[in-house]
């Protein structure tokens, strides 16, 4: 990539945004409604099974019941329903039982009814019945509905029109089918109704999510998300080949070479878990609390298209374009989760809420990436080294997004800050893996794979201060620009470490807006370490970073401040 950059949205959205609602700081959806099923409230138990309060069997454990043997295990099984549909709190109900499933295990059989109106199921109805070859009923479990009305099972209105107030209702933007949609009666709660059960995946959220709507009225009634969260397993560069290998760029095995693998490169893969991926409908997603794959950026589809595979093991090589996503996933989920948890500062992008979006492979293939304010969404392109196979990209814009969302919007890019803001969080990430040394020309490097190579483009570095002043000669353009303060903040970077540093820089960013130049970032970020209970000997360290290695002039909080607010941190 040549260059790396924030994607500016037309003037006339920036007016529209601004008018929009200040956006309060959204934490991540709950993983799980952790929902309980319709029988699962407390009644009793007694030796001969589970029963819900008002005495109907749930669950039978020693059902005491032999069907004349030598029928169907079905017809066995029907025996006992007609017998002792009581015991299960239906021999009123109006609904037929239609078999929906059979499994012989040899020994014995389960077979499984639906309730039915007319033609239509009920919502959440299954009674399994196990019955031995001769007959004998061993166990039952049912989630029969006790309740049901005679209703006119026709639907009021079409599944599109109550899919419109679902859609509605929910602020879904985007949703689509993730089953087909289906007419059910809903007997959970009284009066008895017809519903439309829809399972949307939607733009706004994690999950797949089941939606029970009133078919006359587009009420409503229930949505949870259906998704199981597994962990995943994937192989990844973590930071990059180069800083974990050692190598320079151009040793035998270690050039991009049109993507191709090569024995070096494959060596430095490293198999990760992928924390809480989504599994829904046969296959898993790289969609999780922090991190969420969407193909939102072209070229759309086919091998670009976020991976879906049927296991949740995402391991390839990086010549495969399935590569890119579970990479970028990784690395996202892990730098958010050391922001927000290890550290403690609440950022999480704005306007979506369900994990940072981004498209492994987009800007439409070519050598840039981006982060789009707007819709906080990240891009990746490719061309030269592909962008996400490089951490230093990946946290490049996803820095972008951190100081986006902690200043609600108010990104600045004046002297190129937030280019330095990027710079700062991912060369932060590359040292803290301790692979280079201040002894190595690396250790000042940013765009370690993407960059610096002989048939790459030159990368940046972190020790602009060293030629460079404030403000007079910090350089031409926001990239060089933003050298200057990623160079004086790792500065202080190596005196007070990392997670003090990175706290610090958030915090303080927090308190900027959308003209802030570097010298006042550089005020809000010492003040912001100050207020927090930093020590003296960490202010001094800020202090000198930013008057003595660089030149903001920065006004250093007094000790006596710092004594004046205590050690809360
Ligand atoms: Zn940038």
């Amino acid at each position: 990539m040549t260059r790396s950059s924030i994607l500016r949205f037309p003037l006339a959205l920036a007016i529209a945004l601004a008018l929009t609602p200040i956006h309060a700081m959204q934490a991540p959806l709950a993983q799980d409604s952790g929902r309980s099923a319709f029988n699962a409230s407390a009644g009793f138990e007694t030796a001969e099974g589970r029963f819900a309060a008002d005495g109907r069997a749930v669950v039978l454990y020693q059902p005491g019941f032999r069907a004349s043997p030598g029928g169907s295990a079905e017809s066995m099984a029907r025996d006992f329903l007609d017998a002792q549909a009581a015991r299960l709190g239906i021999e009123h109900s109006p609904a037929r039982l239609q078999t929906a499933f059979r499994r012989d295990d040899g020994a014995f059989s389960v077979v499984r009814f639906t309730q039915m109106l007319d033609e239509v199921p009920v919502y959440g109805s299954d009674i399994a019945v196990s019955v031995r070859k001769d007959g004998e009923i061993i166990f039952v479990s049912s989630e029969a509905r006790p309740q049901i009305e005679a209703i006119a099972t026709t639907p009021a209105r079409s599944v599109d029109e109550v899919r419109g107030d679902v859609e509605r209702a929910l602020g879904l933007s985007a949703a689509r089918d993730e089953t087909a949609p289906r007419l059910m009666v809903y007997a959970d709660s009284a009066p008895t109704r017809l519903v439309w059960v829809y399972v949307l995946r939607d733009e706004s959220r994690s999950g797949a999510w089941e939606v029970v709507a009133d078919a006359a009225t587009g009420e409503v009634i229930d949505s949870h998300d259906t998704s199981l969260y597994v962990n995943g397993t994937a192989t990844v560069f973590d930071p990059d080949p180069l800083t974990t290998s050692g190598a320079t760029y151009g040793q035998t095995g270690y050039t991009d070479s049109n993507d191709a693998d090569s024995p070096q490169l494959t060596a430095q893969l490293q198999s990760v878990t992928l924390n809480d991926i989504t599994s829904a409908a046969g296959v898993f997603r790289l969609e999780g609390p922090w991190a969420r794959c969407d193909d939102w950026d072209t070229p759309i589809g086919g091998v670009n298209d976020c991976p879906t595979p049927a296991t949740s093991n995402f391991s390839t090589t990086r010549n495969d374009q399935k590569f890119e996503g579970p990479h970028v996933y990784h690395l996202i989920d892990k730098q958010m989760r050391y922001l927000n948890l290890t550290l403690g500062v609440t950022v999480v992008p704005n306007s979506v809420a369900g994990g940072v979006r981004f498209d492994p492979h987009g800007f439409n293939g070519d050598d840039n990436s981006s982060f789009t304010p707007s819709s906080d969404r990240l891009t990746f392109g490719e061309g030269g080294v592909d962008d996400a196979e490089d951490a230093d990209v990946v946290l490049h814009e996803l820095g972008h997004g951190l100081h986006d969302w902690v200043t609600n919007g108010g990104l600045s890019q004046t002297q190129g800050l937030s280019e330095g803001v990027g710079d700062y969080f991912a060369s932060s990430y590359n040292r803290s893996t301790g692979h280079w040394t201040p002894s190595d020309p690396q250790w000042f490097w940013m765009f370690h794979w993407d960059g610096h190579g002989t048939d790459t483009w030159a990368g940046r570095v972190t020790n602009w201060n060293l030629n460079h002043s404030y403000p007079g000669n910090l350089g031409s353009g926001i990239h060089a620009q933003g050298q200057y303060w990623s160079s004086c903040n790792l500065v202080a970077w190596v005196a007070i470490g990392r997670d003090a540093m990175d706290k610090a820089m958030l915090r303080g960013l927090a308190m900027t807006s959308a003209s802030s130049n570097q010298k006042d970032a550089a005020q809000a970020v010492i003040t912001a370490a100050a207020t927090m209970g930093y020590s003296p000997a960490q202010i001094n360290a800020l202090g000198s970073a930013y008057n003595t290695s660089c030149t903001y002039n920065v006004t250093v909080p007094s000790t006596d401040l710092i004594f004046a607010h205590g050690f809360d941190n």
